[in-house]
């Protein structure tokens, strides 16, 4: 019998290097995530989150720094005791462009990587925007971010749409009130722009945004709903990740049926959520004069002497529906925090007493316990913050192939130029 030497065969080598390389590029997500989420975080912190090791955090840090990504600062001095630690900051320089279609705006913001919103602009519009209309408008705010060497660099367009969306195929497939029906928005964007493109419905959007960062933190059973212009749409995060279903239509609780003897709604039912719980009617309540429905906390200076009385008695009416429509939630998927948003926020806030007891007198006892219906804690910037996550996705999912520095925008634009 011959010596045997241990050694790898070329196979199992390469085999071994490639999931090194594998794992490597995950901490370096996983690192990314963490900063990008806490804006900046000590680097002690990052070791002791990911239970990596010290020099690993460090090497991992060192190359999102070489990336762009972030930037390290001296450590501050903490109150508690203990080596104080570098603090890692996600730079401002890539960026994510969010655009929200409504029916009587467009909003298209600019959203940096640690999550502050650098800008913010809303087209108002007579009639709902058009898909080309939606493209122009992208493209000017994109161009205008073009100003020097030191300019935002965006690395993806995120976009929370009303209506129908099938994220897969980036395609709206239907949005009654904004007279869309099959539109391949993220295929048109793409093509208008070169920067790769992701697109989700906007209940759904903004659920993930308040799962993340504002009222759902810290809960894996959420439901969102959402109330805007072009009627109530919802977005459920059961057991920790989004309720799609099975193509993605999930959480359509605005059609669910609240009065059998209701008005009719667009979608050609009677009674949906969206026909008795609506904007319009609110807006008309509190009198000429208001083109917008106030803030959740604004809300007590649009009340005045003379609207005081039609205010209440359509938030009543109003919150009443919604009622029913929590009850049948909280049976139907026992969420633990229910986060209203939009103008259902501002009804809630009206008469959140009437609310409350309008729907302890309906549900079941145990489904309650532990119940939170809550205002959305991200307010108007929710959706923008929300479409950015959508946006930011691919970059947080592999820093080192989707970062700016690595020349993937340019990748990116000349692979659709060539088609
Ligand atoms: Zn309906």
């Amino acid at each position: 019998m011959g010596k045997r030497v241990s050694r790898l065969d070329p196979m199992e080598h390469a085999a071994r290097a490639s999931s090194q390389e594998q794992i490597r590029r995950e901490n370096l997500s996983r690192v990314l995530r963490l900063v990008h989420s806490q804006r900046r975080v000590p680097r002690a912190e990052i070791t002791r989150e990911t239970g990596l090791n010290r020099s690993t955090v460090a090497d991992l840090v060192g190359e999102l720094v070489g990336l762009g990504l972030v930037f390290e600062s001296e450590p501050e001095r903490a109150n508690q005791a203990g080596r104080p630690s570098p603090m890692v900051t996600a730079t401002r320089r890539p960026v994510a462009v969010a655009i929200h279609p409504e029916t009587d705006a467009l909003t298209v913001g600019v959203v940096a990587l640690d999550r502050t919103l650098v800008q913010r602009t809303r087209y108002p519009l007579d009639s709902p925007p058009t898909p080309s209309e939606l493209t122009e408008r992208a493209v000017e705010v994109i161009e205008g971010l073009r100003i020097g060497s030191e300019s935002p660099l965006p690395v993806g367009i995120g976009v929370a749409a009303p209506g129908l969306v099938h994220p897969p195929d980036g395609a709206v497939r239907l949005s009654a009130h904004m007279g869309w029906e099959e539109v391949p928005l993220a295929s048109l964007l793409e093509e208008a722009t070169g920067i790769p493109t992701s697109i989700a419905n906007n209940a759904s959007v903004g659920a993930l945004a308040e799962r993340m960062f504002g009222a759902g933190r810290g809960t894996g059973d959420m439901v969102y709903l959402n109330g805007g212009p072009s009627g109530i749409g919802g977005g459920v995060i059961a057991n920790g990740r989004p309720l799609g279903g099975a193509d993605g239509y999930a959480g359509e609780f605005g059609h669910t049926a609240v009065n059998s003897v209701g008005r009719r709604c667009r979608c050609g039912a009677r009674g949906c959520l969206e026909t008795e719980v609506s904007r319009e009617l609110l807006l008309a309540a509190f009198g000429p004069g208001l083109s917008e429905i106030p803030e959740a906390e604004e809300v007590s200076a649009a009340i005045t002497p003379s609207n005081a009385e039609a205010v209440m008695e359509e938030a009543r009416r109003q919150l009443a529906f919604l009622a029913i429509s929590l009850r049948n939630i909280v049976h139907a998927l026992n969420p633990r925090v229910i986060v209203l948003g939009g103008f259902l926020g501002t009804l809630q806030a009206l008469d959140p007493a009437f609310l409350e007891s309008a729907l302890r007198e309906q549900a079941l006892r145990p489904s309650m316990e532990g119940l939170r219906v809550r205002g959305s804690e991200l307010g108007k910037d929710l959706l923008m913050i929300g479409a950015a996550e959508l946006a930011f996705e691919p970059l947080l999912a592999d820093p080192a192939a989707r970062s700016p520095q690595g020349g993937f925008l340019q990748a990116a634009a000349n692979s659709r130029r060539t088609g």
